[in-house]
């Protein structure tokens, strides 16, 4: 029977359908799907997403380390009574937070959902945190800072359709999410179309041709670029002055912040001309309807809070939020990264958005759980700290790694990858050998997307189905499997559902009351087709557009945060600013992609983007092979001469492993606010291999 379901990869969760193929190499064929998000259209990754169910490398046995050094197959029974025992002992010995978890972005709410609570009531342990901190934790820190909520897109994907104007901040969606293209054609056809890349991206080459600007800043600057701007919507009389009196709060500690932020001075710390920055705050007070979207190029930054507070107040200053027709967004990466980051993977969290330190919260959540609200641990820490802790003395000495694969995807990786060789126990599910479960004591074969039931939220708060088409390999099992076997051999309270269905209402159960409410969800409404756009309380039908009449602060109102800009870190001499970024053919640590021939085909290993006028004074030729180093490591890598990008500026992808990993190089200092690291910005030495 064919089976409605999404994409596995990324957060516009493209709706496809999946054609059962007896007799054929898969067992299933791809179809795009009509849906207010992909209208049919899939990326070539959609496309050629059934070949993972297709792969001989696919894990179907757990694995478990030998003396030998190498990795061996064992039973069901093994795995977990070796697990459950080392976690006795380890707790014995080093207390409940001696145990650590590692979730991920791309597993499904019910999966999510149970992580944290099996974390907490299953393990005790407070350390618990999920690779959506490397991806979205500094655009949700500013957005519940400024709203008092945190939904990626608090409008449906298909409003866009009608904008006059689109400010788009450090996301280049032409290549990691094509189909999104379609919703920037009517700001495109008006001339309204601002992409703000270092790089002439896929994306930023969408502005050619009178659609719109593209504006090319010095890495790392793109909070003064927004200061900038928003110094010339007050200083030029463009506030929507009723809107900010009527709905914000902070307007004058605001315009103190952007006064020395005037266009010649901003042009100066930017590289981007003056007349540019006025002309981009022209165009977008002068739309009746305009949108500002951010995404990662501008928040994995050190300062990653404050520059998507800067784009947030750019758009209160212009009236646009919660305005038909306008309005703020950002553009949320992994396929659940909105879902992942609402039920409890997160260190300071509980389901619903709650927080771990509210009483009431503890005490709703522990009813639910069946638990007395005083044995759920307080807030942990975020993921890279969390990491650094992993074989620390006094540290983390096992970890369970769950849909993540933190020595390609985490910054400083040769840190982290020692840091896990320190450890006592490292397990690790997943449905391929990824490069950490390489590293790994013991590993789990779990189900992947095609196989599963479940729910996934995607980049506009859209709770939607994923539905199961293939049957999958005989020794592979759930994650809610797992975790329930687990707990029976821990003895942990409260009760552990394998079935996703039941999983999904209570996690509904937990959530009522909470910000990302979905008390009034089940899959079985959910497989009626309704948009569920949360908060969806019991007896509602959910909340497309966000902000209409009220934020989410008591009081109703928005903030505007005065924030500064800090001087990035700048190369010296001849070092040039590295950037990172994602390829059309490959997603996040590439553990998928790399192993679908087809894409992996389109950029098959590390190639470094440079433009031809630094490349010839170094001596660079085309096609040659350059060494990247600077104090945390080397990469080597082709290299590609583009006019594209910036003569003090380096690109690198970062879905490679080992020698070819971007993130050798890149800082794993984080920002103040929501421990983001600072992908974006890295300073490195460029020289012939
Ligand atoms: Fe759609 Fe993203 Fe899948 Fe491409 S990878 S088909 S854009 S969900």
């Amino acid at each position: 029977m064919s089976a409605a379901t999404h994409c596995p990869y990324c957060a516009l969760q493209c709706a496809m359908t999946l054609e059962p193929t007896p007799g054929e190499r898969l067992p299933v064929s791809v179809a795009g799907r009509d849906f207010p998000t992909n209208r049919g259209g899939l990326c070539r990754k959609g496309w050629t997403s059934a070949e993972l169910l297709g792969r001989g490398d696919r894990l179907t046995t757990p694995l478990m380390r030998r003396p030998d050094g190498s990795l061996g197959e064992a039973s069901w029974e093994e795995a977990l009574d070796r697990i459950a025992a080392e976690v006795v002992r380890l707790r014995a010995e080093s207390g409940p937070d001696a145990i650590g978890v590692f979730g991920g972005g791309g597993l499904t709410n019910e999966k999510a959902y149970q992580l944290g609570k099996f974390a907490r009531i299953g393990f005790g342990t407070r350390l618990i945190d999920y690779n959506g901190r490397f991806c979205m934790s500094s655009a949700a820190a500013a957005a519940n800072r400024a709203f008092g909520l945190d939904r990626g897109l608090p409008f449906p994907l298909a409003d866009l359709d009608t904008a006059e104007a689109i400010l788009v901040l450090g996301s280049n969606m032409g290549d990691t999410m094509p189909p999104f293209v379609q919703h920037l054609q009517g700001a495109r056809g008006r001339g309204g179309l601002v992409v703000v890349d270092p790089r002439r991206s896929t994306t930023a080459r969408l502005t050619e041709d009178g659609a719109g600007i593209h504006v090319q800043p010095v890495p790392g600057t793109d909070l003064a670029l927004l200061l900038g701007i928003a110094h010339v919507i007050v200083a030029e009389g463009l506030v929507d002055e009723s809107y900010v009196a009527d709905r914000t709060v902070g307007l004058a500690a605001l315009k103190r912040s952007v006064s020395p932020w005037w266009p010649a001075r901003t042009a100066e710390v930017t590289g981007v001309p003056a007349e540019q920055i006025r002309a981009v705050a022209h165009l977008l007070a002068g739309a009746r309807s305009a949108y500002v979207l951010t995404g990662r190029g501008v928040e994995q930054h050190a300062d990653g809070t404050d520059t998507a507070t800067a784009a947030i107040n750019v758009a209160l200053l212009l009236g646009l939020v919660g305005r038909e027709g306008s309005g703020y967004g950002t553009l949320t990466g992994q396929g659940n990264g909105q879902g992942g980051r609402e039920h409890g993977q997160k260190s300071d969290q509980l389901p619903g958005y709650r927080k771990i330190t509210d009483p009431a919260a503890r005490a709703h959540v522990a009813r639910v759980w069946g638990v007395d609200p005083a044995s759920i641990p307080g807030p942990g820490l975020p993921a890279v700290q969390l990491l650094e802790r992993c074989g620390a003395d006094g540290g983390v000495r096992a970890l369970f790694v769950h849909g993540s694969n933190v020595v390609v995807s985490a910054p400083d990786v040769s840190r982290v990858r020692s840091a896990l060789g320190r450890l006592d126990l490292l397990v690790v599910s997943d449905f391929f050998l990824s490069e950490t479960a390489e590293l790994a004591d013991i590993v789990l074969p779990v189900l992947q997307w095609a196989e599963e039931e479940g729910t996934m939220t995607n980049l506009e708060g859209r709770v939607i189905r994923r539905r199961r088409a293939a049957e999958p390999p005989a020794g592979a099992r759930s994650e809610l499997w797992i975790l329930a076997e687990l707990t029976r051999r821990l003895g942990a309270p409260g009760t552990w559902s394998t079935d996703p269905s039941e999983v999904f209402d209570e996690l509904a159960r937990a959530s009522a009351g909470g910000l990302s409410d979905y008390s009034g969800l089940s899959h079985a409404l959910l497989d009626t087709g309704v948009a569920a756009h949360w908060p969806y309380p019991a007896g509602s039908a959910g909340t497309p557009h966000l902000f209409r009449e009220r934020f989410a602060h008591d009081d109703g109102r928005a903030r505007l945060v005065a924030v500064r800009a800090r001087r990035p870190e700048t190369p010296r001499g001849s070092e040039m600013s590295l950037i990172t970024g994602r390829l059309l053919g490959h997603y996040q640590s590439g553990a998928q992609t790399r192993r679908v021939g087809e894409l992996n085909d389109l950029a098959p290993r590390l190639v470094a983007q440079i433009h031809p006028a630094t490349a010839g004074d170094r001596g660079i030729a085309a096609g040659s092979r350059i060494r990247l180093a600077n104090a945390r490591g080397s990469v080597e890598a082709d290299v590609e001469l583009s006019p594209d990008i910036r003569a003090d500026t380096v690109f690198l992808p970062f879905h490679y492993a080992g020698s070819e990993s971007a993130n050798i190089l890149t800082s794993a200092r984080t920002d103040p606010h929501s421990s983001m690291p600072e992908f974006k910005n890295a300073v490195v030495t460029v020289t012939p291999a």
